[in-house]
Order: C-alpha cells, then structure tokens, then sequence
C-alpha cells in the first residue's frame, strides 16, 4: 500500500461484524472461559485481551495503524505525548547513565529531561546536534539521544541522517520526536532512527479532541550492545522486538497510562485525513511565511520553507511535500506581541499546535514560563517571540486577521 491508502486501510482488521470503523471497546477486562487461555494471554504466549491497561482492541486497532504509516514494526501507545516520552526514555535508561538531548527540544520535554537529575539520569543538552559536537559529546555513559525533527519552538531541522550515522558507529539508541513534521513530511526510520515518538494530539488526530501520544518501534538491533545490560533478558527473547518487549513488561505496566479506547478512536478517525490536512497546512503556512517577510512591522519570520531560513536546504532534503504548519516570527518586544494577540479575530491565543484552527501562543510567558532566561535563549524562546500553528481555514481569512491585528 501506498501512504494514502494505509492512513485509511494500513494493517486494519474487520471485526466480526463487519463495521467499517473499529468500535470503542469500553471495557476494562475480558473474559475468558477458560483458565488456561487467560493464563497464556499473561504470559505472552497466547494473542488476546485481558485488561485495558495493558491492551484494548480499539487502542490497538490504532497501534497497529500508526505502524504501517510510519512503517515501524510495532508502535505502543500512551495517555499522552509526554508519557510517551517519558517511557520511551525512561525504557533506556537507568541511575548513572547520560543522555544527549537538543536544547531545542519543547518545553516539556526540556523540562522533563531536566528533571530526570533526581533519577541520577545526566543530560547533555546540546544547541546544535551534529556529528562534531555529538563525537565531543559522547561518553562510556551515553546510552542515548534524543531530538526533534525539528524544534518547537526554535524550528531547527534535524540531520537525521548524520545523527543517526554517529548514534549507529556508537551503537547509542537514537530517539526522535516527529509530532511536528508527522510521516506525511518525514518517515525518520528512514534515515536510521530506532525509535519515533508522535504527540497524537496534534496533527495526528487533527481536530484536537483528544490526548495522546505513541511510540513506534523500528526494530534496531542495538539493543543487543553489552552496554544496554537491562536489554539482555529481552533481546535474547524477543531480538528486534526487545524494546517494545521491555517496555510492555516493565514502565509501561507499572505507570500505566494507557490511551483511552475513546481517543483511540477518535484518532483513528482524525488519521485517515492527514494529508489532505497537512498539504494544507504546509500551503497554508507558506503564504503566511511569506506575507509576514514582506511585512515592515515584523522584524523576523522563522520558517524552513523560505529561502531566508538557514534550516530550508535540510528542509528540502527531509521533508516531502511541503515545509509543516508551524513558524514564528518576532514583533520588536514584548508589548507589541501582546498587543498583537489581543486584536486577533480568527486565529486563536491558546497553547497546542496542529488543529484544523490557526492558533498562536506567546510561549516565553506560557508554555515555557517554567524555563529560566538562559535555557530560553538555549530554545530559541525570546520576549517578543510568537509561534503560529497554521490551520486549513482559507489562507486569505488568515492573513486578512494578521493584517488587521498589525494595523
Ligand atoms: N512533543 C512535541 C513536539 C510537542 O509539541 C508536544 C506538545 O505540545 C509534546 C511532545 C507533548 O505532547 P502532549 O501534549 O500530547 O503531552
């Protein structure tokens, strides 16, 4: 199947009903008649179902569909983009290891990287990733790194390829969060990622009503270094499946946050249009891109599909089809930002990227408050910095609010 056929068909199963859309299974736990069956299904031996917070027919009809779009071998998921996160990295790692993140990463996840100090986790934050600075970085201790495809908010794009390059001469896990260019722009196992992280709420699932995240594995051996000691039980029993194995087994059950079977199915819905949704965001964002260069009022616009953008040859070599939905631009200070929020109309002041709806957000006051001045400087946060999450309204109505709001 081609990429648009599997959002809608991509490893899909009929029920025995024969409904075309998967049911919300809204049931903690299955019955089994027969104690041996239930047994097996605890142990792994058998297929099937026995308690929601490890598995549920809907949560993994979607599972199953994020697999065959990213073309991972199995993708695992969670309550939340950050939980997906969380147990991704804290699936890697354990007390005295490094890590080596971008220091462009989302707020949230800087944060959560940060705090990972109190687990005795190291984190090496980086402003630029590249193979220089990641070869200077790199210790006995690494046992991964972690990225965007590209920064939210700073916009850098990733070379995955040259990333993912030393991470592989150095057999260190390389994961990478791909909720903002979504495998309509970039497919990072590609380029030799082994692990690739979505915030569903976004693109994903489109019209943003409903969290959640996943994790999709690529099947790397790597996990098979003598250095990932904690992998052992797991790739001797499981080889290319170890890591999805190990997180099934160990953080995913103990944390348990599971991805309702509601979301599951309103993600499952939102998915089948990404594209369609994403070629007009991505034409959508470069008009507005375009139209804010040519404005006098705005002293920079940030965006990988302009010329100008020093990120838009590494945008052209990764991402298909288009350049994503998000960009920022800068107003002079911070008055004139808020200023410029309060006279917008259409597009909406509140902290998400990738609905339908244009919205913007302030994200030095809001989404990185938490940042001190110097790691927003290390974000690419400034005073008078505002990021636009592009929407599918029709791109006059969108630049005609901009206008009005700079009047
Ligand atoms: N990763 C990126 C790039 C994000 O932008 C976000 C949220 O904005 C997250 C992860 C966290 O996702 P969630 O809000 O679903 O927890």
């Amino acid at each position: 199947m081609k990429f648009n056929t599997k959002l809608i068909h991509g490893n899909s199963k009929l029920d025995g009903t024969g409904a075309t859309n998967t049911p919300i299974y809204l049931s903690n736990a299955y019955a089994h008649t027969s104690a041996e069956k239930l047994e097996n299904i605890f142990q792994g031996k058998d297929m099937g179902y026995a308690y929601t917070r490890i598995s549920n027919p809907t949560v993994t009809a979607f599972e199953r569909r994020i697999a065959s779009i990213e073309n991972g071998l199995v993708a695992t998921s969670a309550a939340s983009g950050m939980s997906a996160i969380y147990l991704a990295v804290m699936n890697v790692v354990q007390s005295g290891d490094e890590i080596i993140a971008s220091s462009g990463l989302y707020g949230g996840t800087y944060t959560l990287m940060r705090n990972l100090k109190s687990f005795g986790i190291k984190v090496n934050f980086l402003e630029d990733i590249n193979e220089v600075t990641l070869n200077t970085a790199i210790n006995a201790k690494t046992k991964l790194v972690f990225a965007e495809t590209i920064g939210n908010p700073r916009l850098d794009v990733l070379d995955i390829e040259e990333v993912s390059k030393v991470c592989r001469d150095n057999n260190i896990i390389f994961i990478i969060d791909s909720t903002m260019t979504t495998p309509y722009l970039v497919k990072p196992f590609e380029y030799g990622a082994d692990i690739v992280i979505h915030s569903t709420s976004k693109y994903i699932n489109g019209t943003s009503n409903a969290i959640g995240g996943v994790i999709v594995d690529g099947g790397s051996s790597k996990y098979a270094d003598e250095k990932y000691e904690n992998f052992k039980p797991y790739t001797k029993k499981f080889g290319k499946m170890a890591f999805t194995a190990k997180l099934k087994d160990t953080i995913g059950r103990d944390i348990g946050p599971a991805l309702s079977p509601a979301n599951a199915f309103l993600n499952l819905t939102g998915v089948e249009t990404l594209s369609l949704r994403m070629k007009e965001h991505c034409k959508n964002a470069l008009a507005v891109a375009k139209f804010l260069e040519s404005s006098e009022k705005i002293t920079s616009v940030n965006y990988p599909g302009l010329v100008s953008s020093k990120y838009h040859n590494l945008a052209k070599k990764y991402y298909k089809n288009g350049y994503g939905g998000i960009l920022t631009f800068r107003l002079g200070n911070k008055e004139k930002a808020f200023k410029f929020l309060d006279n917008l109309k259409l597009i909406l002041n509140l902290t998400n990227i990738g609905d339908t709806k244009s919205i913007i957000i302030h994200p030095s006051s809001t989404i990185c408050a938490n940042n001190t001045e110097d790691e927003k400087r290390q974000m690419g946060v400034y005073d008078d910095l505002l990021r636009l999450s592009v929407g599918i309204e029709d791109v006059e109505d969108i630049i005609e609010d901009i206008k009005e709001a700079l009047r």
